[in-house]
């Protein structure tokens, strides 16, 4: 069977299949990880380069935007509750 050609999601590099690094995306909280956290729901595997699979694990530490995002989704579901209850 021929391989299959990869990319990395982040940077979009082609990569050696044997040396791409898989991570998991959770639906839960929009997060790759190296495992998926119990409870979470996931949204498949994601092929990274070895730097860029680094870099993203790393952002999931810090308080990120998405945080932020889902502050604000969180804002409009209350904000379309009001204006159904209306
Ligand atoms: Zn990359």
């Amino acid at each position: 069977m021929k391989e299959q050609t990869i990319w990395c999601e982040k940077c979009g590099e082609k990569l050696n299949p044997s040396k791409a690094v898989w991570l998991e995306l959770s639906m839960t909280d929009g997060k790759y990880y190296n495992q998926i956290p119990d409870g979470h729901d996931s949204q498949g595997a994601f092929s990274f380069g070895k730097a860029c699979a680094k870099t993203q694990l790393k952002i999931n530490e810090q308080p990120t935007l998405h945080n932020y995002y889902l502050g604000w989704n969180a804002l409009c579901d209350s904000k379309m509750d009001e204006s159904t209850n209306s």
